[in-house]
């Protein structure tokens, strides 16, 4: 029985932040181990022994523990009834998520980002993360140091399994190496043309003289560019295409520049002979085994680029599956560089701010991680344009979220009302949820005088019953007083409102609009551990989001 125990209070810890709770491990263990029902006290002591030793591990500890008992375990996400397919598969598949560590992911990345993990869990094979952190020289390009760590964050948020992991600038040997091997078979060369003379050049069609310079020239000039004699804008390398081909960008494109302090963020200025993104990532791709390619339709002309190489090299290209452009009705935009604007203007109070599409900022909302993971696999993998919402994916988190969420009351622009009646009540009983009865109840004060919301309070008609949720039926004697009314069984087609009591706290909530809305939330809600999603009532999903000053995050209705 310890080794169930174990195994899913390990899983309960991986999947809440490397903290497994008691509570939530005996059902799991009942359903396997039905016998444990005739000694609950006894389970129940031993469920707690272990959950202490799973806390004591780190999450990373917990993940090896948990994957050494049953290597599936995390695998199993149906989250989605949707079946998606890859072509030309035999066997395990290998396949990888090559993000720039320039920003953090937004839902558009993630969408590679999962399907990729969708396809590795189905058919079985390697996860690759790799940072193709290439390009040190474009501002809006280049790596970040935090947002390596914030990359596999969001993946570890988004459930999504890594297997393996390689950095770009950790292997410019091999792709010198690679070059090398190019230059001597004559398929590729040092070019030390003007770059403005060597785009109309490009545009006629006609080759430039250091096209036809011998190897021995073309290994002299890398040589001088590896020992930097070389210098930024003097030389590059460039792969012998076809000089004619139909699309310009075909022709002789440029595999290595040099840059002579780069500064990036891994590698500072050790090395300042950089492969394109396209050079690199072709290396990678074969040096890997990767078999399939998920990437969007911007990149065709890269595939394009690549075979060439691959041609040269004798290597077989792998499986490529086009994705559509994903159109995406949300806050905010996709766009890196008008973020990165925006934080420092100081629109965006950072990567994660509630007005962008970006995964950290979902995971600040309070979202469920398998609504997007829905969302994404439910759209497929196709090569036409899709349209995706928010919207649709405020449905999606709802259906996962909404049975398992305590609601609080919470009244945004709040007033004092009186309520007359209330002498023989102390204090009411309310359920956290009303289906879910595991979500426990909680005991409210009741005083003479309770905060509402000022145009509830405005509505309450004198002649008509109005239920103040979980207290009873009131009507209004005045502006500020309110009256309890005879019974207070629940009638039906009365105006509920919410209500918080003086031991309410004062809270503000961040909307994904950029706004914020000002209200108080009663005193459970407030003592809730940081990062908890609740739901208040008539207001929508919320998560908590600091304690001082008591902050939400607006997730949706
Ligand atoms: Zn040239």
């Amino acid at each position: 029985m310890d080794e169930i125990i174990e195994k899913y209070a390990l899983k309960n810890a991986v999947e809440h932040d490397g903290r497994a709770e008691a509570k939530a491990i005996f059902s799991k263990v009942v359903q396997e181990e039905p016998s444990v029902r005739e000694s609950v006290a006894f389970a129940m002591k031993r469920i707690q022994e272990i959950v202490d030793q799973v806390n004591r591990l780190d999450i990373s500890s917990q993940k090896v523990r948990l994957l050494k008992i049953d290597p599936h375990i995390l695998d199993k996400k149906e989250v989605s009834k949707k079946e998606l397919k890859l072509p030309n598969v035999k066997g395990n598949v290998t396949m990888r998520y090559a993000p720039n560590p320039n920003a953090s992911m937004h839902i558009g990345n993630a969408r590679v980002a999962i399907l990729n993990d969708y396809f590795v869990q189905k058919y079985g094979g390697t996860f690759i993360l790799r940072y193709d952190d290439t390009d040190p020289k474009n501002e809006n390009k280049r790596p970040v140091k935090e947002a390596y760590t914030q990359l596999q964050k969001d993946l570890d948020w988004l459930r999504v399994y890594v297997h393996k992991e390689s950095r770009a600038s950790a292997r410019l040997d091999r792709y010198y190496h690679v070059m090398a091997g190019l230059l001597k078979k004559n398929r590729a060369y040092v070019c030390t043309c003007d770059a403005a003379e060597w785009r109309e050049r490009r545009g006629a069609g006609v080759a430039c003289p250091c096209r036809m310079q011998s190897i021995y020239e073309n290994e002299r000039k890398w040589s001088l560019m590896l020992s930097a004699e070389l210098k930024e804008g003097h030389a590059v390398v460039r792969i012998k295409t076809d000089m004619k081909y139909k699309d310009p960008a075909q022709r002789d494109w440029v595999a290595f520049r040099i840059i002579d302090k780069p500064n990036h963020a891994m590698t500072k200025n050790k090395f300042t002979v950089w492969p394109l993104l396209d050079f690199a990532s072709a290396i990678d791709d074969h040096d890997f085994g990767v078999t399939h390619i998920l990437r969007g339709q911007d990149l065709a002309i890269s595939t394009l680029r690549q075979k060439w190489v691959y041609t040269y090299l004798g290597w077989d290209y792998p499986t490529t599956i086009t994705l559509g452009h994903m159109g995406f009705v949300g806050p905010g935009t996709f766009s890196k560089s008008l973020i990165r604007e925006g934080i420092e203007k100081g629109i965006y109070t950072g990567w994660d701010d509630p007005q962008l599409p970006m995964i950290a900022s979902y995971e600040r909302r309070g979202f469920h991680p398998n609504a997007i993971r829905k969302l994404i696999i439910d759209a497929g993998v196709t090569g036409g344009k899709i349209s995706l919402s928010e919207e649709m994916l405020a449905a999606h988190d709802k259906d996962l979220i909404d049975s398992e969420t305590k609601r609080y009351f919470f009244v945004k622009d709040q007033t004092r009302a009186k309520v007359e009646g209330l002498e023989d009540i102390s204090e009411v009983t309310i359920q956290n949820h009303p289906t879910n009865e595991a979500l426990g109840s909680r005991k409210v004060n009741v005083a003479s005088t309770l905060y509402l919301n000022r145009e509830d309070l405005a509505n309450i008609k004198k002649s008509k019953k109005t239920r103040l949720m979980n207290i009873g039926n009131v009507v209004k004697k005045d502006a500020k007083t309110l009256a309890i009314k005879g019974d207070i069984s629940v009638l039906h087609n009365l105006q509920k409102i919410q209500w918080v009591n003086h031991e309410g706290k004062k809270c503000v909530v961040l909307m994904a609009d950029g706004t914020t809305i000002e209200g108080i939330a009663e005193l459970a809600a407030a003592k809730e551990k940081i990062g908890t999603t609740l739901q208040f009532v008539r207001f929508g999903f919320v998560r908590l989001d600091k304690k001082t000053p008591l902050t939400f995050v607006y997730a949706h209705n």
